[in-house]
């Protein structure tokens, strides 16, 4: 809370291989991702700013190649004080995507979590490079 109200910032790298449950649905776990988190305020409430940028191997669902998918996540989590809190602020707005203030956040975690939100649900090569050998 602290953190989100200070504009406080850190940024970090960690190794995909640390990331278990990503690297688990991954076809390598060779590569790095490179996170920053920001505090500041939104509308009033304190804001959690999360920008993740890394690259994945995943299988095209077309051509079964492996290839290597950029992924750039830009997230905005109001912090909620307790659960009470949330609890009222999701009420008005069922999607919001809200976290609890607390001291022991585990950043890794919320990086892990985002990039298995916002994996393609279908993989593929971008259009026009589906079954193209090489790079
Ligand atoms: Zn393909």
């Amino acid at each position: 809370m602290r953190f989100a109200r200070a504009g406080e910032d850190q940024s970090g790298e960690v190794r995909l291989a640390d990331l278990t449950r990503l690297a688990d649905v991954l076809v390598s776990d060779a590569g790095m991702v490179s996170y920053r988190i920001r505090g500041g305020m939104s509308a009033g409430r304190p804001i959690l700013k999360l920008d993740v940028d890394t690259a994945v191997m995943l299988v095209c669902q077309s051509c079964l190649e492996s290839y290597q998918q950029e992924m750039r996540i830009s997230r905005v989590f109001p912090v909620a004080r307790d659960e009470k809190q949330l609890g009222l602020w999701e009420r008005d707005d069922p999607l919001l995507d809200a976290l609890v203030a607390d001291p022991e956040l585990d950043v890794l975690m919320l990086v892990e979590d985002e990039i298995l939100l916002s994996l393609p649900v279908v993989p593929r090569h971008a259009e026009g490079e589906c079954g193209q050998a090489g790079f």
